[in-house]
């Protein structure tokens, strides 16, 4: 007879759910070394003022570029740096990076703006955090003002003293915070009242939905006005045409994010497409 749990549960995985692990295995070895290879990068996606379309910031998406498998998405290998303890010194590297990147290229001379950096909930449990920024603002020089800290709606929400206090303990260090992923939660109002925030970022399903469902124009308008009553600045995410801005722009969306505008691309890019176009006048 079969056993129902236990060692025995491996005997019922399906050829696919073995290769499925056993890929997971192998991927989490070779992201052990990656740090150190070199193998990990930043893309950086610009966030755009919804009215001027001026740059107002950006944010810092890492990538994997694996020697067999190219480029290899955040979906995939964050989770995996979470389950194994490496997204500790990931992260670490991320921001130090993203901060770096900001500080040089307000030193070139470009338009001082945010870099926004993605935290993951074991960064945000870790009490090493608030010293981790600290000591990144300081070994790069970038001042706090620059630097926004996204955390997912879903670490956000969750109903702990210790997530109010870990945010009032960033805020101090004179950085912004936002929500990401924004709608995907479905926290209460009456939360995220309570959170120390600068900004919510409208999660890019919704968004999505713009001229394509009447109930998620919706809620997009919902979200705004929300923000707009407490006070928060609001980004919309995956913005990919002109009539998804024209609908943000009129319910008074402050910035947006996405494809119209530009992909997330490497640094060099921004400064030779992006900062260039903009010099050139055209947007
Ligand atoms: P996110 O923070 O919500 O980032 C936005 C995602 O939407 C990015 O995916 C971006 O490439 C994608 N995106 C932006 N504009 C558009 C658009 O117009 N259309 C569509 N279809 N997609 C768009 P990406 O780079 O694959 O990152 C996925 C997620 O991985 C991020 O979602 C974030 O949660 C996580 N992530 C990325 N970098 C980091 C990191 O350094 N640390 C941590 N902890 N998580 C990260
Ligand atoms: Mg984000
Ligand atoms: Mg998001
Ligand atoms: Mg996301």
């Amino acid at each position: 007879a079969a056993k129902k749990s236990g060692k025995g549960r491996i005997a019922y995985c399906s050829g696919k759910m073995k290769a499925a692990v056993l890929e997971k295995m192998t991927l989490t070895t070779s992201l052990h070394q990656a740090l150190a290879k070199g193998e990990l990068l930043l893309h950086y996606q610009p966030q755009i003022c919804a009215s001027t379309l001026e740059i107002n910031g950006f944010e810092a998406l890492l990538r994997w570029q694996h020697p067999e498998r190219g480029l290899i998405s955040p979906e995939v290998f964050i989770p995996l740096a979470e389950q194994s303890g490496l997204i500790s010194g990931i992260g670490e590297w991320v921001l130090k990076t993203a901060c770096a990147q900001n500080k040089l290229w307000q030193d070139q001379g470009y338009k001082p703006v945010r870099m926004g950096v993605n935290l993951s909930v074991e960064q945000f449990r870790s009490s090493n955090l608030e010293r981790i920024i600290k000591n990144c603002l300081a070994e790069t020089g970038l001042k706090p003002q620059y630097l926004e800290l996204e955390i997912t709606e879903g670490v956000a929400m969750r109903s702990s003293q210790y997530v109010i206090r870990q945010l009032q303990a960033l805020k101090k260090l004179g950085l912004d915070l936002s929500i990401d992923d924004f709608g995907t939660a479905f926290s209460s109002m009456n939360r995220l009242k309570n959170l120390p925030v600068d900004r919510i970022k409208i999660d890019r399903q919704f968004v999505w939905g713009i001229g394509v469902k009447p109930r998620d124009e919706v809620l997009v308008t919902v979200m705004i006005d929300l923000a707009r009553e407490l006070g928060l600045a609001v980004t919309a995410e995956g913005v990919e045409t002109a009539e998804q801005l024209a609908f943000l722009q009129t319910q008074g969306c402050d910035e947006i994010q996405g494809f119209y505008f530009s992909k997330p691309v490497s640094a060099a890019a921004i400064e030779t497409e992006i900062y260039a176009r903009q010099f050139a006048g055209i947007n």
